[in-house]
This record gives structure tokens, sequence and C-alpha cells, in this order.
């Protein structure tokens, strides 16, 4: 890889700002003094350093996000902020994208990457990766709905759900729940609700497999994933 694209990559600026700390002579590889930005550098051997710092190659970045309201799971729009827009310059610049889809009015974990792989085999029917979700309903919540949630809900295009698992943590005028699914259709959770004539008035995603939501995030805040839940996902 280009010694200029790698540093770029990494977050050191674009390449116009890299070529000017080559220039300058900030930058080694394999501790001689380096000013070609074609150099060809293979991050996985060569010792590149910036000012005496080792620069740490990364080709995939892996972030979760608490989602606030009124940004869009997208990573643009004409119209609307996306979940892309509330990373720093420095995680954008791996052009990650969000793995599935929160509605705009959804709030809590997204998980945003730029691995196609993981997040292909995340969003796969096959691997039936849970997501628990926590909401408010307008009108009580019963067993019977939890009976038929556990049976499976035909939604208002005819689909057939699997079972999802529904715990009632509070039942009232407005009921609190978690629901533990694992499939993610449009809009899968307020159609569920609506297959039994409920409707969903506030909706977080508290999990997605064995991942979850880190509490210390604030709604819009974001933090890489460590190596440990990293590998969890796979
Ligand atoms: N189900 C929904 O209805 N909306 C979401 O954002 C996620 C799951």
């Amino acid at each position: 890889m280009r010694l200029d694209k790698l540093l770029a990559n990494m977050g050191f600026g674009s390449r116009k700002e890299v070529r000017q700390l080559l220039k300058k002579g900030a930058i080694q590889v394999n501790a001689e003094p380096v000013k070609d930005p074609a150099l060809h550098v293979n991050p996985e051997k060569d010792e590149v350093t910036i000012l005496g710092e080792r620069v740490v190659y990364k080709e995939f970045i892996y972030l979760m996000l608490n989602k606030p309201q009124g940004v869009i799971s997208a990573t643009e729009d004409d119209r609307d902020r996306t979940v892309i827009d509330l990373l720093d310059g420095e995680h954008r610049h791996f052009n990650p994208f969000p793995v599935g889809r929160l509605d705009k009015d959804t709030e809590g974990f997204l998980l945003i990457t730029n691995d196609g792989k993981l997040a292909h085999e995340l969003l796969s029917p096959k691997k039936e990766v849970p997501k628990t979700y926590y909401a408010h309903i307008d009108g009580r919540v019963d067993e019977t709905d939890i009976e038929k949630f556990a049976e499976g809900l035909t939604l208002d295009d005819g689909y057939f759900t699997k079972p999802g698992q529904l715990r009632i943590l509070q039942s009232g005028e407005i009921s609190k729940i978690e629901l533990t699914i694992t499939e993610g259709k449009f809009h899968q959770v307020k159609r569920m609700f609506e297959a039994v004539g409920k409707r969903v008035v506030y909706l977080k995603r508290l999990s997605m497999g064995p991942l979850e939501l880190d509490g210390a995030l604030r709604l819009g805040e974001y933090r890489e994933l460590t190596e440990e839940e990293v590998a969890m996902l796979r």
C-alpha cells in the first residue's frame, strides 16, 4: 500500500496533508526518514512512525452508537442528518456504514463498521442474531400477548414472523416491555404490536447478539468496540 494512503486511512489528514508531513521529515519507515508519498509499505511488517510515534495500522473499525431519535440509519441523505454525521472525522475516514437500520424515531444500539463481511453475517436471516428492544406500548400488554408473540405473528403484508420473546416490565395505560426477536424486517417491532392491535410509542434497542448497549454512552455518543467484543460478534 502507498505510504500516503496508509497514513490518510489512519486518520492523519488528507493525502495532501500527509504529503506535507512527509516533506517536513516527520515520518520514518523502519527507522529511516522517508519523503516519498508513493513508497510502498507493508502495514503488517514495516514499522511506520510519525514524530517518533508508532502508527498501528487497522483496516476495520467497529463502533457502538447510542442512536438518538431524529437521525437516520444511512450513510448519506439529502434532508436528514445521518448516523454517520455523528462520527468524528477520524472515524468517518474509514467509510463506515450502519449494520441494519433503526427507524428515525428509534434509539439505542447501532453497530457501525466498514467490515462488510461481518455486517453481512450479522444481518443474514440464517444466523438469527437476537436483538432485544425496550418499548413503551400504548395500552395494556398482557399474558395473551406473550403467547401470541411466542407463537409468531402475521404482519400487515402477510409475513408470518419467527417467535418473539415478550417480557412485560409494567402493564398499564402505557405498558413497558422488552422484546427479543431474531429477525430484522422493516419496522418489525412496531408491526408485531400492530398485529395484536397495539401501538409502540417509544422504542430503543438494547442489544444485538452478545453485545449490550454500553450504559455509559449518552444518546448520540459512541465508542469503538474492544477486540474481545469484536471477537464475540464473529
Ligand atoms: N423494529 C421497528 O419497528 N423499528 C426499529 O427501528 C427497529 C425494529
